[in-house]
Parts: structure tokens; sequence; C-alpha cells
């Protein structure tokens, strides 16, 4: 298949890249490189199944091959980035999506839409389900990625309807992996980044607040199964082990022989207070379910760390 994935030098988009050429795809990758980078992805240079094109896929889109398939995960994704990146997250998400939809419909291809948890906002239902509707406050900080994310769910669900789109939307819980950026301010790469410093452990408010991580192999399994189903309705893919933020800084101490301290900040405003998945719907429409424990994907990740810092250092 031919598949255009925009994002693709990113941390998931990279990985799902991998994927595709492995099993035998051409993979065109768009990207800005805004928050991607071209180290993720210099591995398919000389591939032939592998294009990159460097566009942003805000603006208008010319693509001259047939396409398969469409999978759209450009846009940032950490907190730290949509909130300094907010008008190109709300542009990406909007403008971005009915740019890709569109070459979707003009080329007859499949559409896969890269969707979050955070389309649940602060939830009041626990754990969440894909029809739970969400809690979010539009105008507040992270209005800017949740909001246009849910947008985005709406633009692929009326292109399903009116253009019958043979669309998929994955709600993506946190994630992480090798080439997390390390600074993208999101909590693992934080914590794992300040552990193998020696600095302190920034916990943002008590600690308390919950998240459920998945490693990203897992995630990336959950996208080809959803790919390979005649499924339209948004899925949850996440690891249904829900972590306290202070359990996770003490699991990555632990992992990294670290002596750092655990520093207390100001929680960010609309943090959510706690997030799990319901993963019903995975396990029953696409038998997937995630199958790699924290402190083994974490083990990899800080492993991936330690080599990226021993480069530098190097260099
Ligand atoms: N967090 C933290 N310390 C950090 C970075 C994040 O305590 O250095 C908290 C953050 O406030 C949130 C949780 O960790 O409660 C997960 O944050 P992240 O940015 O990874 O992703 P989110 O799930 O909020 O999008």
């Amino acid at each position: 298949m031919k598949v255009l994935i925009t994002g693709g030098a990113g941390f998931i988009g990279s990985h799902l890249t991998d994927r595709l050429i492995a099993d035998g795809h051409n993979v065109f990758v768009m990207d800005n490189l805004v928050t991607g980078n071209l180290s993720n992805i210099h591995q398919h240079e000389s591939n032939k199944c592998f294009k990159f094109i460097h566009h942003n896929v805000s603006n208008y889109i010319e693509i001259k091959d047939d396409l398969d398939w469409i999978i759209h995960f450009a846009s940032p994704a950490s907190p730290v980035d949509y909130l300094q990146l907010s008008i190109e997250t709300l542009k990406v998400n909007s403008l971005g999506t009915h740019n890709t939809l569109g070459v979707a419909r003009g080329k007859s291809a499949k559409y896969l839409l890269a969707s979050t948890s955070e389309v649940y906002g602060d939830p009041t239902v626990h754990p969440q389900p894909e029809t739970y509707w969400g809690n979010v406050n539009p105008i507040g900080p992270r209005g800017v990625y949740d909001e246009s994310k849910r947008f985005a769910e709406a633009l692929v669900m009326a292109y399903h309807h009116k253009h019958n789109l043979d669309s998929r939307i994955v709600r993506i819980f946190n994630c992480y992996g090798p080439r997390l950026r390390p600074d993208d301010g999101r909590v693992v790469s934080n914590f794992i980044k300040q552990a193998l410093a020696g600095d302190p452990l920034t916990i943002y408010g008590d600690g308390k607040q919950t998240r459920s991580f998945q490693y990203v192999t897992d995630l990336i399994d959950g996208i080809v199964a959803l790919m390979n189903a005649d499924y339209h309705e948004p899925i949850n893919i996440g690891n249904p082990i829900e972590k306290t933020v202070l359990e996770l800084a003490q699991i990555i101490k632990e992992l990294t022989n670290s002596k750092s301290e655990i520093v207390y900040k100001p929680l960010p405003v609309d943090d959510p207070h706690r997030r799990l998945p319901d993963i019903t719907r995975a396990k029953e429409i696409l038998k997937w379910s995630p199958k790699v424990d924290l402190k083994t994907g974490l083990s990899n990740t800080i492993a991936w760390y330690q080599k990226q810092k021993a480069r530098q250092t190097a260099l």
C-alpha cells in the first residue's frame, strides 16, 4: 500500500513509519519538523519505499502519487509544545485535518485520525469509555489542543457520513518510549532526564493525579489493528494500569538508581486529575490489549535516553 503519514518524523509517527515500512508498504512522511525531527526517520533515507516531504499540512497539500491511506498524526502533542504553539496547534487540527481529508477524498484513500484522551478533558467519568463526551474547558490553555482534536473528530465523522469516507479515529492515551523528545516537557521525559542528571524530579501539584502510560509498540500494534478493522467510531488505545505521578517518579528513580530529590511545583491550569482508558471496545473489536508492562517499557526508554546522552557527550 501507499501510505501518507503526516507528522511521520515525530515520536509516534516515526514508529508507525518503521512498522509500515517493515510490513512492506510505501510510506510518504509529511512533516514541517516543528516538533518532529529528521533523526527519527534517517534510517529510511536510502529506502526506495520511503519519501520525506517537508511541508506544513495546514497549507494546501499537493501529492501526485496515488495513495491508499492517509494517517494524520501531525500536531504538537505535549502540553508544553501546544501551549507554546497554540495557533499552530489549532490550525493543524482544523485546517490540516480538512486538507488531509480533501486528499483522502481526491485519492479515494482510507483515513486515520490520531485523536487523544484529551478529548475527555478533566473527566467526571472514570475510567473513560468512548461514549463519554468529556469535560473540556474550551477557553482554558489546553483548549487549543483539546477542542481542536474534538473538532478534528467531528470533521472526520462528517466526511464519513457525507462522503462515505472510510475513516478511523484512535484516541491515544499517554504514550512513552524511545524518541520521546527529552525537552518536550512531558512527565516521562522530564523525570527520566532529571533522574539521569541527578536533578530534582519536578512533581506538579501533590502528585496524586493519575495517568495510564502505554509503551509505544503497544500503541503501534493497536493502530495497525484498527487500520485492518472495519470500524469507524473512535477507539481508545491505552494501558489500563493507572499510576499516580508520585508513583511514576518513584519507579523512575528506582530504575535509574537516582538519588535525585522530589520537589513540588504548582499544578498547571486545567491539568486533568485522573485518566484511565476503558479499553473494552479495543479488546472486543480489535482483539487488542497492551503487552508491555511499565517497568519494562520505562527501562527501554531510559536506555535510549542514556544512549542519546552518551552520543551528545561524545560530540
Ligand atoms: N507533570 C509533573 N511533572 C513534570 C511534568 C508533568 O508532575 O515535570 C504532571 C502533569 O502536571 C500531569 C502529568 O504529569 O499531571 C502528565 O503530564 P504530561 O505533560 O506528561 O501529559 P498530560 O497527560 O497532562 O497531557
